[in-house]
């Protein structure tokens, strides 16, 4: 089957089938081979490797996936993109597509059946109207996982990669690190697309921690404390958290806390660092 990474024998297979871009999908072909090797370099993918690919379109990435991993699986929301599949993935048995919207499907299971249960690799151009659910999902789920590599939105790889006291930082960035290691690991112009998104977009590798790098009583609560102290950036942490309505927490008690770790009382959530958020859970 011919190297859909060139421009050529992707608009060849789009006209084969007629087939007309969704935009509600965010759906936007990489029709570039030198991305594609770093994707794929970025994800160090050996033949032990089962690997889930999250949107596969006309299957541009996944044929590269198929000659390097063990075993694929493809998660397809488009069903006018399934008949394609079959045509463009047929000369490998390795693959298995799936007709579904990732978020409705249950990933544990499939790790299960496809790789006994052991971390799997997830790699990806990802359908940039739901990242945040997508990667979220996956870490929360506590789906076994080595790493993400994932194309997105050039903004929303920087968010995961900062540290506190930046425009970028948010709850976001502290998920991520709190689950993985990011490292961006290429940038990636509108030209590299068909059609061309109108935003810049970067490959980001998210390497997954054994163990957390900090320790939390209660995880849920240092998520629900990062939320609320997020939700009213401009607040300072006192009044954003006292007022978020948190169990068992108060203006007061949030004042305590601040004291004990020897912090400003007009402090703002953006200049916490994971650390400090986990102690501060703890101790509140
Ligand atoms: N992997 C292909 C490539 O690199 O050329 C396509 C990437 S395109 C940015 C995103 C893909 O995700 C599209 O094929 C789109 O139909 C699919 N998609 C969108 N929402 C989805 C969802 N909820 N579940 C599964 N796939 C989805």
């Amino acid at each position: 089957m011919a190297n859909l990474g060139i421009p050529q024998n992707t608009i060849e297979i789009l006209q084969k089938y007629n087939f007309n871009f969704q935009k509600k999908f965010g759906q936007n072909f990489l029709i570039d081979t030198s991305v594609l090797d770093r994707i794929i370099a970025a994800a160090e993918i050996t033949k032990d490797d089962c690997v889930l690919e999250i949107g596969p379109g006309i299957g541009t990435m996944t044929q590269y996936l198929a000659e390097r991993a063990g075993e694929v699986v493809a998660v397809e929301i488009d069903n006018k993109l399934i008949p394609i599949l079959e045509d463009t993935l047929s000369a490998y048995d390795n693959v298995t597509v799936i007709n579904d919207d990732i978020l409705k499907v249950d990933v544990n299971k499939i790790v299960q059946e496809k790789n006994g249960g052991r971390p799997i690799k997830v790699v990806a151009n990802l359908p940039y109207y739901i990242t945040t659910p997508i990667i979220m999902g996956l870490f929360e789920n506590h789906v076994p996982l080595k790493s993400i590599t994932i194309m997105v939105q050039k903004e929303v790889a920087d968010r995961m990669q900062v540290g506190p006291g930046t425009k970028d930082y948010g709850a976001l960035s502290l998920a991520v690190q709190y689950y993985a290691q990011p490292k961006i690991v290429a940038n990636v112009p509108p030209n590299c697309f068909i059609p061309r998104p109108n935003v810049g977009s970067a490959v980001i590798r998210l390497t997954k921690y054994e163990e957390p790098p900090v320790k939390v009583k209660d995880e849920k609560k240092m998520f629900a404390i990062i939320r609320a102290s997020f939700n009213q950036r401009r607040k300072t942490l006192v009044n954003g958290l006292g007022n978020a309505g948190i169990y068992g927490i108060t203006k007061e008690r949030v004042t305590e806390v601040l004291e004990e770790m020897q912090l400003s009382p007009t402090i703002r959530g953006e200049a916490l660092s994971l650390e400090q958020f986990a102690k501060l859970s703890n101790l509140l």
